[in-house]
């Protein structure tokens, strides 16, 4: 027994392309628990603090402005985030998520199916998903308040 909480966010170019409902249903699927949801307007502190580990690296800014709906016209810089749970979630949820560059990830797959690398080489990938427990814990308590989530 293994359950686990982690974080999803449908980022600004799964808003742009009208795929929270497929989103939520490939989750749904997959035999996941929705937990809490909500719409969160990405301050640059949010997005910041959300990618700290990536700081350092050379898309970092395209990044934040990715992620704020710079790149997508999300002038209220709007994601939806939401935390799923169930036996081995972090994985399960990595798994209808697909490989981190969409040219990688397997068809089928959200990224798969849906993500694009832009011009510049960033890639476009329609959710995020945290990767590891100690990533999840953080980043379900960065987003959601204790009491926003399902107990
Ligand atoms: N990213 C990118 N180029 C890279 C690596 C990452 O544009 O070479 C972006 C991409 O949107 C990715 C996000 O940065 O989802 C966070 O990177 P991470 O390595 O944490 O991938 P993830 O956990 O989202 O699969
Ligand atoms: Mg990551």
């Amino acid at each position: 027994m293994n359950k686990e909480r982690t974080l999803v966010l449908i980022k600004p170019d799964g808003l742009f392309r009208k795929l929270t409902g497929l989103v939520i249903d490939r989750l749904d699927a997959a035999g996941l628990e929705l937990a809490a949801a909500k719409m969160v307007t990405v301050s640059e502190s949010l997005a910041r603090e959300h990618y700290e580990a990536l700081k350092d690296k050379p898309f970092f800014p395209d990044l934040i402005r990715y992620i704020r709906g710079e790149f997508h016209g999300l002038k209220d810089h709007r994601v939806l985030a939401m935390v799923y749970r169930g036996e081995n979630a972090i994985r399960r949820v990595r798994d209808v998520a697909g490989a981190t560059n969409p040219e990688d990830a397997a068809p089928g797959t959200l990224r798969g199916s849906f993500g694009r690398i832009t011009t510049k080489g960033h890639f476009e990938n329609v959710i995020h998903a945290s990767s590891d427990p100690a990533d999840a814990e953080r980043e379900v308590k960065l987003w959601f308040r204790p009491e926003e989530i399902l107990p």
